[in-house]
C-alpha cells in the first residue's frame, strides 16, 4: 500500500495535478498540529459548562467550531454523551470516516477490517479487547460514521475529578474515550 501511494503521488506530481509541498503541509497539519487534544478540550468544556454541553448535544458542529475546530472531515458533527445507562461506540463500517478537526488522523486499528466488522457484530468483545468491561445492564449503541456525519463521544466524567479545572480535565480525555473504545482516565491514573 505504501508503495502504491508513493507511485500515485509521484505520477500526480509529475503531471502537475498536485503540489507536493501542499500535500506535506496538509499531512503535517493533521498529524502534528491537529489531534485528539482538540476533542479533549471540547469534552472538558462540556463537563464544566452545562450550557456548552447542551449546545454540543444540540448542534455539535457549531459548538465545536466556537472553540476554533472546524474544517474538512468535520463539516457535520454529532456529539453523543455516555451515561450510566448508555455507552456509545463509533465505527466506520465502510471505510475510515473520522472527525479530523477534533481527533486528528484515525489510528490504524480504526481503519482495519476486523474492527470495522466486529464493532458491529461483537461490540462488547471489541470493548473487552480494549480492556473495557461494561455492566450488562448498560446499553451499548454502535454508530456508523459516514462521509456526511462524524461522531464525537463525550465520555463520562470520572469520579474524583470534581476539584480539577478545565485544563486538568482535558488531560483525562483520551482519544479512545472519544471513539468509545475507552473511558476517561481516573485522576492521577495516567
Ligand atoms: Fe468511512
Amino acid at each position: 500500500m505504501d508503495l502504491r501511494v508513493r507511485a500515485l503521488e509521484t505520477l500526480l506530481a509529475d503531471k502537475g495535478y498536485i503540489e507536493p509541498a501542499a500535500l506535506d503541509a496538509l499531512i503535517d497539519t493533521y498529524q502534528t498540529r491537529v489531534g485528539p487534544r482538540n476533542g479533549a478540550r471540547v469534552v472538558a468544556r462540556a463537563w464544566v459548562d452545562p450550557a456548552f454541553r447542551d449546545w454540543l448535544l444540540r448542534d455539535a458542529t457549531a459548538a465545536i467550531a466556537s472553540l476554533g475546530y472546524s474544517g474538512r472531515q468535520g463539516e457535520y458533527m454529532v456529539a453523543l454523551e455516555n451515561t450510566d445507562a448508555e455507552h456509545h461506540l463509533v465505527v466506520c463500517t465502510l471505510c475510515s470516516c473520522y472527525p479530523w478537526p477534533v481527533l486528528g488522523l484515525p489510528p490504524v486499528w480504526y481503519k482495519s477490517a476486523p474492527y470495522r466488522s466486529r464493532a458491529v457484530a461483537d461490540p462488547r468483545g471489541v470493548l473487552a479487547d480494549f480492556g473495557v468491561t461494561l455492566p450488562e445492564s448498560k446499553a451499548l449503541r454502535v454508530w456508523d460514521s459516514t462521509a456526511e456525519v462524524r461522531y464525537l463521544i463525550i465520555p463520562q466524567r470520572p469520579p474524583g475529578s470534581e476539584g480539577l479545572d478545565e485544563t486538568q480535565l482535558a488531560e483525562l480525555v483520551t482519544r479512545d474515550s472519544m471513539i468509545g473504545t475507552g473511558l476517561a482516565l481516573a485522576p492521577g491514573g495516567r
